[in-house]
């Protein structure tokens, strides 16, 4: 993990509240945000629709028996048909849904500095529209990059289809998603933070 992915987690974490994102949106909702904030956020939408589509081609490769390591990399082995179909659901699940219906909220107060929040499991019941709630930081600070934003998108979708995070904020996230797709691969696909290595990377 990059310093600067390590830096992005740290942001990111610390709620019970996440965050996703999707191009295929025909009129994207936006709240309390600038002409130049939703040119950041529909360009990091634009670049997390392409980091799907290269997922989405990981996992029909692996399902052709090609190379699992990305797979088993973030979201542990072995990358049965089960397995692979489970995270498949949910790749389509914030593309078509989160991202499709997103509600992006700028210039939100982030607890602990982080750069986005959103509400988890909140595409799972009734709700017309899934907030994503997005702070000074995520539209502020020069370190993050279109792809740090999409990145950031793709997880806070995440959290919309009730993936989780850990209660504490690891030295570095990466290791800690490697580790836990090692320890407990059954845990590890289901985490926000797996789940978005795995996407992203
Ligand atoms: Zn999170």
């Amino acid at each position: 993990m990059s310093p600067q992915w390590s830096r992005i987690a740290q942001l990111a974490f610390g709620f019970t509240f996440a965050c996703m994102w999707s191009a295929q949106a025909s009129a994207y909702d936006f709240h309390n945000c600038s002409d130049d904030e939703i040119d950041k956020i529909a360009g990091a939408a634009a670049v997390a629709e392409t980091v799907m589509r290269i997922a989405e081609a990981d996992l029909n490769s692996i399902e052709d028996g090609g190379d699992a390591t990305r797979f088993e990399t973030y979201l542990g082995s072995p990358a049965t048909s089960e397995r692979t179909e489970h995270v498949r659901q949910m790749l389509y699940a914030i593309w078509q849904g989160s991202m499709a219906n997103a509600a992006y909220y700028c210039n939100r107060a982030c607890p602990g500095g982080a750069n986005a929040f959103s509400e988890q499991g909140s595409a799972l019941g009734n709700q017309k529209t899934y907030p994503v709630y997005l702070c000074e930081r995520f539209m502020d600070d020069d370190e993050l990059n279109t792809y740090d934003r999409a990145a950031t998108l793709i997880h806070e979708y995440l959290h919309h289809y009730g993936a989780w995070d850990p209660d504490f904020i690891p030295e570095d996230w990466d290791e800690w998603a490697r580790d836990l797709a090692e320890t407990s691969p059954n845990t590890a696909i289901s985490s926000a933070w797996n789940l978005q290595f795995y996407i992203d990377q």
